[in-house]
């Protein structure tokens, strides 16, 4: 398989070649149509993989196929991380990937002054990261909105576990539209993030490298 048979668009397909990607990696490969396709997608996959870009792409390529759309709501899609850390990094991955695409992302995280990313949300971002508790504090003074988050990732959700988000995770979801996709990633698969992906995902596609 190829970047371009995964069915990317240009922008996207020149970005991955100039970070040097001759091909996708397994993860990529089989994450990146499954997330194409709408469907909601469960899957089992560790650090290293490439698993950000296998979600990361799609969203982009999302983006670059709503030109001439109307300004998102605050967030049109959400990536939810355990640590401010992943977060960022994720946030340079969007940068590094998205560099050819007309698109906005902001950072979400604790430990920052909440007033910049007030601000920042308040314009309308195609792409929030986010750690949860900071997103859930946004949430309780309308600082975001999710009424239109047409799509939400939550990568290493086993961590977010371990870290005790599993509450605050479950709100988000609970907070967004029925008719939403979902991705959940996760090292491992617990019983409370079997039972996550049981109460939240709809017939998710299931994927493991
Ligand atoms: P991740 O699993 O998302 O943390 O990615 C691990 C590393 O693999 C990162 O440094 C990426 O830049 C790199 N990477 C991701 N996709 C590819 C690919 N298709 N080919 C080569 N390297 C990649």
């Amino acid at each position: 398989t190829t970047f371009s048979d995964l069915g990317l668009a240009e922008p996207i397909l020149k970005a991955v070649a100039a970070e040097g990607y001759t091909s996708p990696t397994p993860i990529q490969a089989q994450g990146i149509p499954a997330i194409l396709s709408g469907s909601d997608v469960l899957g089992l996959a560790q650090t290293g993989t490439g698993k950000t870009a296998s979600f990361v792409l799609p969203l982009l390529h999302r983006v670059c196929q709503q030109k001439g759309r109307p300004q998102p709501k605050t967030c049109s899609s959400l990536i939810l991380a355990p640590t401010r850390e992943l977060a960022a990094q994720i946030a340079d991955s969007i940068r590094a990937y998205g560099q050819k695409v007309r698109h906005s992302s902001t950072v979400v995280v604790g430990g920052a002054r909440p007033m910049p990313q007030i601000r920042n949300l308040a314009r309308g971002i195609d792409i929030v990261v986010a750690t949860p508790g900071r997103l859930l504090d946004h949430m309780s003074t309308g600082a975001v909105r999710l009424d239109q988050t047409t799509t939400i990732v939550l990568d290493e959700a086993d961590h977010m576990l371990d870290l005790g988000f599993l509450p605050a995770i479950r709100k988000i979801l609970a907070a967004l539209p029925a008719e939403r996709q979902t991705v959940l990633l996760s090292a491992t698969m617990p019983r409370p993030i079997r039972a996550l992906a049981d109460d939240f995902l709809r017939n998710p596609q299931e994927i493991a490298v």
